[in-house]
């Protein structure tokens, strides 16, 4: 522990207890935000339902060694953006996962899981990255991804596009442009290597200092560079393109038809790299004007070498990883944050007898699927009715001593302001969807 701790620690007879905070770039989701990504997360489950891609969960620690060897050392993420850490008890280095795509494939391989074919995959989950914290940029933030497993060919590609411009649609989003260019494979990316560092080494006396040090590590990330002074000379760059042989172009090509014919859009990027080797063809970016400067909402792409990267067999795979902040951000930006669930029922019970009656008269209710607040603490009548206006409840339900002894209850719609009416108990949810006009579950035209 540090000094101020103890400090902290003899001062606490004095003064009051200091309160603790939460972790930098870590946020508190309350129930009000936590409902829209309840809402969201049920778009994104029947979305990816629909193309057949099933849930997958690994675990938040992982190895640091897998991420070292899958994200790559001159990466920033593994160079200063871990979270890691030795596990003391038995000496393991461990990290907090800064993305998923390791984990699902290092899963994959440990348990032989494409033994029968390939798979469709998703997931969704906080990843934590040690970066410096600005909206859309968090040190625990989200992201959903979908990754295609054993797939080789540009239909699984374009299927990850098109799926994507399918959820922004579902969402209520516009404004995302895809972004998309391809890395050919690994004997095209060496010669275009090869032709890059030579035009760079040219060019040496205009290179900032961190292009300088990129030229020598990563020199790929070169075309990376945010420096509007570099601009002119990214530009000037050999581009890879241009470098592709027959096959990779002609996945190229197969991607562009597909997602054409899909009517999604897109702008080739040549300078979208990813300066890994197994990264190869297509990969992609959506990026959008709405979210200042952190653009990007989801990136991703085919790394067929990556199981072979980290011990297993030769597999191709594609995938992308959306960030879930920034797209509720953009949701909520485009007035498109979906309606949460209010409760159909505040349940008001005043008396020794209406309180006892009141545990049945919930449950009844909720049994034929109404949501059901029902008051606790007590108090008057009418702070009880006050609790039941600010619920956003459509309906109230009123019990006291005299209905608890006749099975009854009374039945308020709280927005009419009509009178309220003294039904039997099982009459009364028929009531209720009537007022509320609450479909019932499984019935035709039911609305929940
Ligand atoms: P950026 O260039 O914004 O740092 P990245 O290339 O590091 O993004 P990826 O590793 O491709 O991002 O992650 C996929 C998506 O996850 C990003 O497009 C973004 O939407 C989201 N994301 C990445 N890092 C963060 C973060 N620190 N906070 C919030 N969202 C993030
Ligand atoms: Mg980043």
């Amino acid at each position: 522990m540090t000094q101020s701790a103890t400090g902290r620690n003899e001062s606490r007879t004095e003064s009051k207890v200091e309160a603790l905070r939460a972790v930098r770039g870590m946020n508190d989701i309350f129930p009000d935000e936590a409902e829209v990504w309840l809402a969201f997360e049920a778009i994104v489950r029947d979305w990816l339902a629909r193309y057949g891609y099933r849930n997958m969960r690994t675990p938040l620690l992982e190895h640091t060694a897998l991420f070292r060897r899958s994200i790559g050392e001159v990466t920033d993420i593994v160079e200063k953006e871990m979270y890691s850490f030795t596990d003391a008890l038995n000496d393991e280095h461990l990290s907090l996962r800064p993305e998923a795509t390791a984990s699902t494939v290092r899963a994959s391989v440990e348990h032989n899981f494409l033994y029968g074919g390939p798979q469709r995959v998703w997931y969704t989950g906080p990843m934590f990255r040690h970066e410096k914290p600005q909206r859309g940029r968090y040190r625990q933030f989200h992201q959903v991804g979908a990754e295609a497993l054993g797939f080789a060919g540009p239909d699984v590609d374009a299927e990850l596009l098109v799926m994507c411009a399918r959820l922004w649609r579902e969402l209520g989003l516009q404004d995302i442009r895809l972004q998309i260019n391809s890395l050919g494979n690994l004997a095209e990316r060496r010669a275009h290597r090869e032709a890059l560092v030579a035009f760079l080494r040219a060019h040496a006396a205009d290179l900032d200092a961190d292009s300088q040090r990129r030229l020598e590590t990563n020199p790929l990330r070169v075309l990376d560079s945010k420096n509007p002074a570099m601009q002119s000379l990214v530009e000037a760059a050999p581009r890879l393109l241009d470098h592709l042989g027959d096959d990779s172009l002609r996945h190229f090509e197969a991607v562009r038809a597909m997602i054409t014919e899909a009517g999604v859009a897109y702008e080739i990027n040549p300078r979208l790299v990813r300066g890994l080797d197994y990264y190869n063809l297509t990969v992609f970016e959506w990026v959008t004007d709405r979210l200042g400067a952190q653009g990007t909402v989801c990136g991703g792409g085919r790394y067929d070498g990556l199981f072979e990267h980290i011990g297993g067999k030769p597999t191709p795979a594609a995938g992308f990883a959306m960030g879930v902040e920034r797209l509720i951000d953009l949701m909520r930006g485009a007035g498109r944050l979906p309606a949460v669930r209010l409760p159909d029922v505040y349940l008001v019970h005043m008396g020794e007898r209406a309180d006892r009656f009141a545990i049945r008269v919930g449950e009844t209710l909720r049994e034929a699927r109404l949501a059901v607040v029902s008051h606790a603490g007590g108090g008057r009548f009418r702070d009880q009715m006050k609790k039941a206006d600010a619920s956003g409840a459509r309906v109230a339900v009123i019990v006291g001593d005299d209905e608890a002894d006749a099975g009854q209850v009374s039945v308020k719609d709280l927005r009419s302001g009509e009178p309220q009416a003294a039904v039997p108990l099982e009459a009364a949810a028929l009531l209720i969807r009537t007022i509320a006009r609450v479909g019932v579950p499984g019935e035709q035209g039911a609305t929940d």
